[in-house]
């Protein structure tokens, strides 16, 4: 059959979802310029396919505009089509940055990091995901037989990674059934959202190439374990590493204590963004390795923000390892707007010059409410509705983001949940794992 090779222009939005137009390769140079037709109200799509009530109606036009430094082209094979794309901003036909461009609200957030503290953030995504049709095999943890299972889909992401310009790293058969993850090496500024979007997207295609489903659902069953999207950070000042410092208190720079500090004080209220479904909540519970009290912790896996470890047997230098990472994220959020709300807390927190967190070293689900309060700690929201009772309660939050959005976001969500109204827990479920 004849073909012509087509790109497609794309962004992530409100539902997490990586939405645009295609059109062919050829157009490339012009749609740079004069982009593709986009509809405000498409922001009120959620998840479910359902609109959410716009404060566009059916009025206004917009333009997707490709980023060429985000453009991927990967050849899998003959038997599947070129797979092309270009993450892109929305702009108003007048050229300026719509306000509800998940890109451009990073942007906004990395520029306001850089005149606030002369720092460029440094990082990556680590994801975990699930084989959906995979009969769920028992005592394959972490094992090479559970990685020979799905070699053939790890080689090929990783040639689609390196194709992309992603750095592989690790993939590894993870600890809850059929479940895998997928790690890749760190980027600067809005590319880190942007390799994040292009690994899921990759991971997605080759699975599909191979005739599998994947999800990325942050919990498929209470029961079992959840999908995490850790959010590793770090700092560059004039290109050379700047968290490290081994005289600071747990070893970090006062300015990337202090940005820690701004993430677990908003928590409560950039949780909506971070972990923004009805389903995030039932994996943000203690006892998961995820996250459920505001915690910073020193190398422990239970707190929202980790810092990581380094090895003196690297070949990369101490102050370039070390890093912290954010838990309390997983894939139904849009990872442009994941980041854009840490960097806001986080920037925050340097502002109001908050001193460096302690550590926490115990199990704060033991811990009674007013020994919580004492020391700082909140429980994370622990539903949806109260994430997002948070979110929008918080002028200081909402204030980061463009007029109207924290409305319009809450709308959003409300549109999402009332789809789901009414819907026992394994269905709601197992119609998240469906799309995402
Ligand atoms: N699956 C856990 C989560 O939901 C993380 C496990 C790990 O530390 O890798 O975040
Ligand atoms: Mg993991």
């Amino acid at each position: 059959m004849i073909a012509e090779e087509m790109v497609v222009a794309c962004c992530t939005d409100l539902a997490g979802k990586v939405r645009g137009k295609g059109f062919p390769a050829s157009q490339f140079e012009k749609r740079m310029k004069r982009g593709v037709g986009w509809t405000p109200t498409n922001v009120q799509l959620t998840c479910f396919d359902t609109i959410g009530e716009s404060p566009f109606g059916s009025l206004g036009d917009l333009v997707i505009i490709p980023d060429e430094g985000a453009r991927v082209r990967v050849e899998l094979g003959d038997l599947v089509p070129v797979e092309h794309f270009a993450l892109s901003d929305i702009r108003h036909t007048d050229g300026r940055p719509w306000e509800f461009c998940t890109r451009s609200i990073l942007k906004s957030a990395l520029d306001r990091l850089n005149l606030v503290s002369g720092l460029t953030l440094f990082g990556a995504f680590e994801h975990e995901f699930q084989m959906r049709s995979a009969a769920s095999l028992i005592g394959e943890a972490y094992t090479l037989n559970g990685f020979r299972l799905e070699r053939r889909l790890a080689e090929s992401v990783v040639a689609a990674m390196r194709t992309a310009g992603l750095e592989p790293d690790t993939f590894m058969k993870e600890f809850g059934a059929g479940q895998y993850e997928v790690t890749m090496g760190p980027s600067r500024g809005v590319a880190i959202a942007d390799q994040s979007t292009i690994l899921r997207e990759l991971v997605r295609l080759v699975a599909g190439a191979l005739g599998k489903e994947v999800t990325f659902t942050p919990i498929r069953d209470p029961a079992g374990v959840g999908n995490g999207v850790h959010i590793h950070l770090s700092f560059l000042n004039s290109e050379k590493p700047a968290t490290w410092d081994p005289n600071g208190k747990h070893e970090l720079t006062k300015t990337a204590g202090q940005f820690i500090a701004g993430i677990l004080k908003y928590l409560d209220a950039i949780v909506a963004i971070t972990a923004p479904s009805v389903v995030s909540y039932l994996r943000l519970t203690p006892h998961r390795w995820s996250a459920a009290f505001n915690n910073l912790g020193f190398r422990d896996r239970e707190a929202s923000v980790r810092i990581c470890p380094v090895s003196d047997l690297s070949d990369i230098s101490k102050a370039a390892q070390f890093n912290f990472e954010f838990r309390a994220a997983d894939a139904t959020a849009s990872p442009h707007l994941q980041l854009a709300a840490i960097v806001h807390a986080g920037v925050q927190g340097i502002e109001e010059e908050l001193p460096i967190p302690d550590a926490t070293t115990e199990d704060l689900s033991l811990l009674d409410p007013s020994t919580l309060a004492a020391r700082g700690h909140v429980r994370l929201p622990k539903s949806l509705p109260e994430a997002l009772d948070h979110f929008v309660g918080n002028s200081t939050v909402t204030g980061w983001f463009p007029a109207g959005f924290a409305d319009t976001y809450a709308k959003h969500k409300e549109c999402e949940m009332a789809f789901l109204e009414g819907k026992p827990q394994q269905e709601i479920c197992s119609l998240y794992e469906r799309v995402y």
